[in-house]
């Protein structure tokens, strides 16, 4: 499941995307992720949720006919992974199944990408992110009124430390 990560990489950084471009240039990047699962020791099925046609048709083009990843291919994939985990502060994919039972309403998954959207910039100080996490304060908790429970991270399919997240989404825009 979830070989796109939620469609997180089917938008790859501009480097990545170049990386993959120079290898195969009519490769979609989503088309890479699939493969990878796909090609994965003991994997006989991937599920991709798909929004559109060209979705579907870029899957079939390259699962039809399947073939797994070469030694170079995976290499190639490997260093995709490194250079998108050094741009991505919090690797959420938004799909949201932490947020339901929170007992503080507090809107993980937007803020973990205002925070990544923050953690891309690198010139102005003041940004559009700040004041968009302070409009959602309005109607949902703070990062900073987590109160630990834990459910949300039970919840993960990323299994991503979510507790520790929010406080550094709380050290930055709380503050
Ligand atoms: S740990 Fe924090 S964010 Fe997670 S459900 Fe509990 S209060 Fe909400
Ligand atoms: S469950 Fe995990 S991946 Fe999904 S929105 Fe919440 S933090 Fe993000």
């Amino acid at each position: 499941m979830e070989p796109v990560k939620g469609g997180t990489l089917a938008k790859v950084p501009a480097e990545v995307e170049e990386l993959f471009k120079a290898y195969a240039p009519n490769a979609s990047p989503a088309s890479w992720a699939m493969r990878f699962a796909a090609s994965l020791p003991g994997v006989k099925m991937v599920l991709s949720g798909m929004s559109n046609l060209a979705q579907m048709e870029d899957n079939l083009s390259y699962m039809e006919n399947f073939e797994p990843l070469t030694e170079q291919e995976q290499a190639l994939v490997v260093r995709a992974a490194e250079l998108i985990k050094n741009q991505i502060a919090v690797p959420c994919t938004g799909c949201s199944y932490c947020t339901e039972g929170c007992p503080q309403k507090i809107a993980i998954p937007q803020y973990f990408s205002l925070y990544n959207e923050e953690m891309r910039e690198t010139v102005s100080k003041w940004t559009v992110n700040s004041a968009n996490y302070k409009q959602l304060t309005e109607k949902f908790g703070r990062a900073g009124d987590c109160i630990a429970c834990g459910q949300c991270e039970e919840m993960c399919p990323q299994h991503l430390p979510i507790i520790e997240h929010l406080k550094a989404v709380s050290a930055h825009f709380d503050n």
